[in-house]
């Protein structure tokens, strides 16, 4: 079957390329997926639409699609860029008094109910970090082997050093990053931009697992390269997340899966831009809030299709904002008054991919802090 040709924005390459499906006919996708450890935000949400459009667009065009969305429930510290900070889902549940488990279930609920609410399609697979722990060790141990990491007091560190590629898709340099430090990383890094591959326990009281380094838990990046590379294979088409995932996150993540498989692993890069607000650049990380009269108008988007509704959001600049900022901060998580309680029954599956979903009577969540 004749398909035409397809040609996306590389954030790799910073240029237009022609998707060249691996298997013909057919892209397999991994997508960064929420860390769910609160609502998701409407910047959020905009983020998940892109590969959404992605795949009804190679549908309509005649390929198959393979997607894949991770669901981020341990590892994600309040401070990306330096590995410093508290884990985020640790912080949830001591703000609202729950499990680690329950805040997950509750939020990973939340987040599929929202997906459906603007008409976005389900992943074919939502895995899950926590379920992919030895996956993630056997990384680990095969970077130390290789001499990517090292580990100090329970702790191992990717040395950047020993990856002369590293800053290749973000094109950060490590000198721009040091200038945005407040504060001192950990002394005890061979270079102040080593990230965090697996942390030691500490005073991390839940999510802890036993390693050869001891107890303790994983990186964020880590886990995108081990349910990557454990889904997909070590060659796959496109790789998709927000525009403030491409650094630390997806060139840690490149760091990570190019020195274990020793190639190229990611065909394509593409990444959502920051969503605007009333002609105002809303940065994500300080949080975006959809005037009433848009949320309204979100409520008719179920059924919609692409072309309509909250799609819209896709409109304004899918790149805009590209430039990764050398230090990201993020502000703490605060409170919330929702009731978590029974979230467990609640939880849904999602429906299957084609399905429309959305009752169309519901609106946007409102919109909280970002993280
Ligand atoms: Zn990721």
């Amino acid at each position: 079957m004749s398909r035409p040709p397809v040609r996306l924005y590389n954030t790799f390459t910073r240029s237009k390329q022609e998707l060249r499906p691996i298997n013909d006919g057919v892209v397999r996708i991994y997508s960064c997926g929420p860390t769910v450890y609160r609502y998701v935000h409407v910047g959020n949400l905009r983020t998940f639409m892109v590969p959404d459009l992605l795949c009804r667009s190679l549908t309509y065009l005649g390929y198959q699609t393979h997607q894949v969305m991770n669901i981020t429930d341990v590892g994600h510290l309040t401070d990306d860029t330096f590995d410093r900070g508290e884990d985020k889902m640790l912080v949830s549940a001591r703000l609202e008094n729950k499990s680690t488990d329950e805040i997950a279930a509750y939020y990973t609920d939340a987040f599929m109910t929202d997906i459906r609410k603007v008409n976005i399609r389900p992943a074919v697979e939502y895995p899950r970090a926590t379920q992919y722990i030895p996956q993630m060790i056997e990384l680990i141990e095969k970077l130390i082997v290789q001499g990517h990491a090292y580990e100090i007091g329970g702790t191992v560190y990717y040395d950047i050093a020993s990856f002369p590629a590293y800053g290749r898709l973000s094109r950060n340099t490590t000198d721009k990053l040091l200038t945005g430090v407040r504060g001192d990383p950990d002394p005890r890094k061979k270079h102040p931009g080593d990230f965090t591959l697996w942390k030691a326990a500490g005073e991390h009281r839940q999510q802890v697992w036993p390693s050869p380094w001891g107890e303790g838990f994983p990186g964020w990046h880590i886990e995108c390269s081990a349910m990557s590379l454990s889904l997909l294979g070590d060659h796959f088409d496109v790789h998709t997340g927000g525009a403030d995932n491409v650094f630390p996150h997806h060139e840690a993540e490149m760091a990570q899966s190019e020195a274990v498989t020793g190639h190229r692993v990611v065909g394509l890069w593409m990444h959502g831009g920051l969503l605007s607000s009333r002609g105002d650049r809303a940065r994500r990380r300080v949080g975006v809030t959809v005037p009433s009269r848009d949320r309204q108008r979100h409520r008719h988007a179920g059924g919609d299709g692409p072309r309509r509704g909250p799609h819209a959001l896709i409109a304004a600049g899918a790149r805009e904002g590209h430039t990764p900022q050398a230090v990201g901060r993020s502000p703490r998580p605060r409170p919330r008054s929702r009731d978590a309680g029974g979230a467990a029954a609640r939880r849904r599956r999602g429906a299957p991919r084609g399905a429309t979903g959305s009752t169309g009577r519901e609106g946007l969540r409102e919109v909280g802090p970002a993280a």
